[in-house]
């Protein structure tokens, strides 16, 4: 049977793209949205015009019984989870002295608590199976910081240090577990940013170029059928920071 993929924030951005990409591939994609409704039933009509088919499910990731009903109607329709691809994420803009504790626990809960808590919904049955691929989007503010972006930055870095850590204990289990750490990609997140802004950004990047969503998703592809690496954190910036 195919493989069978979870891929949170699925509807739009970077989440999008993976989606797309591994959809073609033939794997079976449950593709998560919250709020993004219409844009996720957009993307199954325009898949299936392809004649490529995938299920779109609605769940809050920072919410465990959403999440358990996202892995339950997976397992109930597919009978296994083969990948997981943890992207859904908020960005946050704020001076460090302006961030509240409601900020700080909404980021933490929906970046980094909405990881362990989905992988910990999924992994019991990749365990079983002896196999499963795990991959987890940080960001490159996550490795070199970003200004006004403290809590932001600390859950990308924190989704890392999951990500080595639990590769070294379920590398046993033949579980695969990377991040992918973007530098600017072009998607909403980045829409308060001016031309001129933009522009900045491609003068610092040594490759001259914003990225794209697709950029992330090809090496999304490639660590599915990879089968040697893992506890690693994947750079795709264009050189830049
Ligand atoms: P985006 O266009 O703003 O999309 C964010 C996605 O996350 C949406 O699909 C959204 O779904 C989903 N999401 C947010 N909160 C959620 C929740 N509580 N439950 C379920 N889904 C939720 O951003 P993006 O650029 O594609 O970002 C994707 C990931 O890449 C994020 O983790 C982000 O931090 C990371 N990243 C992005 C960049 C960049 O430059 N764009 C750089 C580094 C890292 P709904 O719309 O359905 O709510």
């Amino acid at each position: 049977m195919e493989k069978v993929a979870i891929v949170t924030g699925g509807s739009r951005g970077i989440g999008k793209a993976i989606v797309e990409a591994l959809a073609r591939k033939n794997i079976k994609v449950i593709a998560n949205y919250n709020q993004s409704e219409e844009k996720a039933k957009r993307l199954k009509e325009e898949l299936e015009k392809e004649n490529v088919s995938i299920d779109i499910f609605k769940a809050d990731v920072s919410k465990r019984e959403q999440v358990k009903e996202m892995v339950n109607y997976t397992i109930k329709k597919y009978g296994k989870i083969d990948i997981l691809i943890n992207n859904a994420g908020i960005d946050q803009e704020k001076m460090f002295q302006d961030i509240t504790d409601e900020d700080w626990d909404n980021i933490v809960k929906v970046n980094l608590y909405s990881v362990f808590c989905t992988t910990q919904e999924v992994i019991q049955y990749m365990i079983s199976q002896k196999n499963g691929c795990i991959v987890n989007i940080s960001s490159i503010y996550g490795i070199n910081g970003g200004a006004c972006a403290v809590a932001y930055s600390a859950t990308k870095a924190g989704i890392d240090g999951m990500t080595k850590a639990l590769a070294k204990e379920i590398g046993p289990s033949n579980i695969r577990v990377n991040s992918i750490a973007p530098g600017y990609i072009d998607t909403d997140m980045n829409k308060r940013y001016s031309d001129k802004e933009i522009e900045q950004i491609k003068e610092e990047t040594p490759l001259e170029k914003i990225g794209k969503p697709e950029d992330i998703a090809k090496c999304v592809e490639w660590l599915v059928e990879d089968s040697f690496t893992t506890g690693q954190v994947i750079s795709i910036n264009g050189g830049w920071g």
